[in-house]
């Protein structure tokens, strides 16, 4: 029956996966949940392999639609059926799937579910401190349960069937008491915690109390007890019979509990039972039956120790993947550790290049602004140079201009001599420069009647006579010596550091020759003679009284005159002005040929037995 059952389950769930495009996930969400409680309800008689296939739907289904609390307790359902069944291995391994989901699901109603599960597992495996750890992990989870919550009773239960399993039947019973006093509706749960108590009573040695409990189990709870129950029940049963001594009674109880272990998986109890059987075979007399039942009982304690090696193998296998596992994982550690490292390196280098790189943009825009800036003042020293060069150029030309325009401007342009403006412009610095005691002579030439020889010859032959007087003064001269056109046919000669003495020698030496010269005129030679007038820088009128140079000018203009006067081609010199007290100048200028006479006025002269005339 329970495998058609399962197929009408299965076609539901393939008609709720069909029908997926057209319901809501809603309802596809309560159609999984239906399946999975008609499922629960199939398998409440016992652990049945042939639903794997419906519970691995529902699963899939399930995870598909995110149910996670159905797809936990199907994993626990499947795995507590390889339990069941000695799949041990592929149990654990469901068994912690189970529980990492739970954790993450953050329901302590599930938590507390599976963790019970886990618990089961490892008492079976009779790994009994891993239970305990579990059962205190459950115990303080159960804390944060509504008061009412029929899990705390689960609870009680399950620390119960710890203690007893690892021998602590006083706690098992403490716990078992609590457990009783709290609310309860599920005949299932009652029956289990009535049994186990009775079991708990038996161990003390209580078979009295294990009968009573029992007799309440038999009378409540037998129709919903599943088969591992009735089986515990009938060993239960067995054991307190046997107890009390009635062993007659006590082996009709263990061999009709043990037909019902024949080709179940039930080993623990099929051994409990032939090992009772034995002992009350035993205890009968019945020698051969109690042997017989002691070599069954053997057989099955080999098969159930084969088990047990089994979960060694198990236990060493998993303890060698979790260590496996752990090296795994510091390997991927001290892997990832390396990674990282090589992350830094790298982002190290990174961050190193590309220093560098600004570095080197830096460097190539220093260098490109250095360029550009040599190049500007390269540029900028050229353009100043050669402004610099057109400034000198320009200064120098316009110099030599200056210059040739001052001395053309100094120059008389006839003669080739300095002009009066060049005299006016040095005759200080002149002055200035005189050393004492040293004199200068300051002489008047002027040609004799030269208006005749314009006259006679043209004014050109008149420019031609100037021009060879001019040479012949140039030629009597020293080139220390001062030469300048007066003005018309007048020549002024400076003579600097010069004494009165050797200016009568110059100017003498300077009448002979233009007396003598032979000027060509119109292919005729015509005779010049000039007159010449000096007189001697510083001079002094008197005691403490000098006469300026302009003065003393004109006292040589004066011998001039006075040379004109008494024949010409004379020269007059003035030595020196004798007075015993200071004369004013103007007078002794205007008085001068009186003066020449009174010899105030000292003189010489080329025309001997002068005679000043009045
Ligand atoms: P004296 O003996 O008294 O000096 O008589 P003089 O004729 O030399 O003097 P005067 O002052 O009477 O005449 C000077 C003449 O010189 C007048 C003028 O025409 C002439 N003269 C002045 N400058 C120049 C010149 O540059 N060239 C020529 N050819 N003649 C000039
Ligand atoms: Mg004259
Ligand atoms: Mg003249």
């Amino acid at each position: 029956m329970s495998w058609l059952k399962g197929c009408w389950c299965y076609c539901m769930l393939l008609i709720a996966y069909e029908a997926h495009s057209a319901d809501t996930v809603t309802q596809q969400k309560q159609t999984i949940s239906a399946a999975f409680e008609q499922l629960k309800f199939q398998m409440k008689s016992g652990y049945e392999l042939s639903s794997l296939p419906q519970l691995r739907v529902i699963r899939s289904q399930a995870a598909h639609y995110a149910q996670r609390e159905i797809v936990i307790h199907t994993i626990l359902i499947e795995a507590s059926i390889r339990q069941h069944f000695g799949d041990y291995k592929h149990s654990l391994s469901m068994h912690y799937e189970a529980l990492d989901m739970a954790e993450q699901l953050n329901n302590p109603r599930i938590m507390v579910k599976t963790l019970l599960a886990v618990i089961d597992l490892e008492l079976d495996l009779e790994r009994f401190d891993h239970a305990a750890r579990y059962i205190n992990r459950v115990v303080q989870i159960g804390n944060s349960l509504q008061s009412g919550d029929e899990l705390l009773v689960h609870i009680k239960l399950w620390q119960a069937r710890t203690h007893l399993e690892r021998g602590s039947f006083r706690q098992a019973q403490h716990e078992l008491d609590l457990g009783r006093k709290l609310p309860l509706e599920d005949k299932r749960l009652s029956a289990e915690l009535l049994l186990t108590e009775a079991q708990v009573a038996l161990k003390l040695g209580d078979y009295l109390l294990s009968q009573t409990l029992l007799s309440e189990f038999s009378a409540k709870y037998m129709l919903v007890a599943d088969t591992k129950a009735k089986l515990n029940y009938q060993l239960a049963l067995a054991a307190s019979t046997l107890q009390a001594g009635m062993f007659t009674e006590a082996i009709t109880l263990a061999m009709t509990g043990l037909d019902q272990t024949f080709h179940t998986r039930y080993l623990e109890e099929q051994s409990s039972l032939q090992r009772l059987l034995a002992s009350a075979f035993a205890q009968v007399g019945n020698y051969q039956q109690a042997h017989l039942y002691l070599k069954r009982y053997s057989l099955t304690e080999r098969a159930l120790d084969q088990q047990k090696r089994n979960n060694k193998v198990l236990q060493l296998e998993a303890q060698y993947a979790l260590a496996h596992q752990q090296q795994q994982v510091s390997l991927l550690e001290k892997d990832n550790t390396l990674k990282a490292q090589q992350i830094v390196q790298h982002r190290q280098v990174l961050e190193n290049s590309k220093l560098t790189q600004q570095r080197w943009l830096l460097i190539g825009v220093l260098c490109a602004a250095a360029i550009v800036f040599v190049y500007w003042r390269w540029q900028n020293i050229r353009y100043t140079t050669r402004l610099e060069t057109q400034v000198a150029q320009r200064t120098a030309e316009l110099k030599e201009r200056n210059e040739r325009l001052q001395a053309l401007s100094f120059t008389d342009s006839l003669t080739g001599l300095n002009n009066r403006h060049y005299f006016f412009s040095t005759i200080d610095s002149q002055i200035n420069a005189l050393k004492p005691k040293h004199d200068i002579i300051f002489c008047m030439i002027d040609i004799d009647h030269f208006k005749r020889i314009n006259d006679t010859y043209g004014h050109a032959a008149g420019d031609l006579v100037l021009q060879s007087f001019a040479d012949i003064l140039k030629q009597c001269t020293r080139s220390s010596d001062l030469l300048v056109r007066w003005g018309g046919e007048e020549f002024l000669l400076v003579m600097p550091d010069m004494s009165t003495r050797d200016a009568q020698e110059v100017v003498e030496r300077i009448r002979q020759q233009v007396e003598r010269f032979p000027f060509i005129v119109n292919g005729e030679t015509v005779q010049c003679t000039c007159s010449i007038g000096f007189a001697p820088y510083p001079l002094m009128t008197g005691e403490f009284k000098q006469a300026s140079w302009e003065q003393v000018l004109e006292l040589a203009d004066s011998g001039l005159y006075l040379a004109k006067e008494v024949n010409r081609n004379t020269w007059i010199g003035l030595d020196s002005v004798s007075a015993s007290e200071p004369i004013d100048f103007d007078y002794l200028l205007k008085n001068y040929k009186e003066q020449v006479r009174l010899g105030s006025i000292v003189i010489s002269s080329s025309y001997e037995g002068l005679q000043v005339p009045v």
